[in-house]
């Protein structure tokens, strides 16, 4: 037997095993396991590649999935350094048949973002899946502006660039399956999308738009509404800061560093929202 650039042959007497013959069976489990994978893969498209656009894309493109985008503005330069295909013409975006699209545009954009996607130019089995923090309001508009035939998730990831920055190991991320068809490809579709955020760490909640709004005006909006406020305060550390003062110091930075629009958003498309201030305001006056 000779061994030449790492190959083995064989040149007379009896059979002999060689490293390749023992390699073979891996091989092949290996080849059969990435085909496994390939057909997990899914063909992500995010409609809205601003912070949290990006945030998102660069994990779906870590766990594998192919992921194209579309935006107001031009992200080419960005898109590419991720990994993600980007389409400045909307049409060219739902042109590559996308198996999801994700809305992850503005709150106080969303009518408008839908309204100027040529959603006839996806496929009419399409699964939509939005990631605004507030829910009641994307989920009506989905609905209505939707074709019946399109699957519809809403989803709430509780976390964003600053909270998510490491692990997403504990943070939870609520949805809702607002409208998926019964088939069974359909079915399996949508699980495989989420089962992207359960491989992250998450923690899965399943509840209805309507839970989450009544209870995230209460956290997540008074959460937003305090850091604001202090915000505006502009808070400085001092060499004798405590240990509270520091934890309301990275509070205003976490909140601040979101878009004013995102704020805005969570204040006029919750109607929960103006009772939690309120109540907030009426605290304060006690
Ligand atoms: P944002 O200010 O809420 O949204 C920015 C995105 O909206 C950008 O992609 C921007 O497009 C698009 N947009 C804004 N106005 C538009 C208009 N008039 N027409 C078309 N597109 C418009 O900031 P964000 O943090 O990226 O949030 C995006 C979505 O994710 C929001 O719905 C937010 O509630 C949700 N979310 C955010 C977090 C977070 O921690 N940041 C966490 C969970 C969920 P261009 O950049 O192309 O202008």
């Amino acid at each position: 037997m000779e061994v030449a650039g790492g190959l083995c042959t064989r040149t007379r007497g009896p059979l002999q095993t060689c490293a390749l013959d023992a390699a073979m069976p891996f091989d092949y489990e290996s080849r059969a396991t990435s085909k496994i994978k390939e057909s997990k893969q899914l063909t992500i498209g995010i409609v809205g590649f601003g912070t949290f656009g990006q945030f998102l894309a660069k994990r779906l493109v870590q766990h594998g999935h192919k992921v194209l985008a579309t935006s107001r503005t031009n992200y080419q330069h960005e898109a590419a350094g991720l990994g993600v295909s980007f389409f400045r013409d909307p049409d060219d975006f739902c042109e590559e048949h996308p198996d999801v699209v994700i809305l992850a545009c503005a709150i106080l954009a969303l009518e408008k973002v839908i309204g100027s996607l040529p959603l006839q130019r996806l496929r009419r089995s399409t699964l939509i899946v939005d990631v605004l923090s507030v829910k009641q309001f994307p989920k009506q508009l989905l609905l209505s502006m939707l074709p019946p035939e399109m699957d519809v998730l809403c989803t709430h990831p509780m976390f964003g660039p600053d909270s998510g920055k490491g692990s997403w190991g504990g943070l939870n991320l609520m949805y809702d399956k607002v409208r998926i068809g019964s088939a069974g490809r359909r079915q399996a579709r949508v699980d495989s999308f989420l089962q992207f955020f359960a491989e992250q760490g998450c923690r899965m909640v399943e509840m209805s738009c309507e839970e989450h709004d009544r209870l995230a005006a209460g956290t997540q909006f008074i959460t937003h509404s305090v850091g604001r406020v202090l915000g505006e305060m502009g808070l400085e550390s001092t060499s004798i800061d405590t240990k509270g003062f520091e934890a309301l110091l990275r509070l205003v930075d976490n909140t601040n560093n979101d878009s004013f629009d995102l704020y805005y958003g969570l204040f006029m498309y919750n109607q929960n929202a103006t009772e939690e201030l309120a109540r907030l305001e009426a605290a304060f006056d006690s």
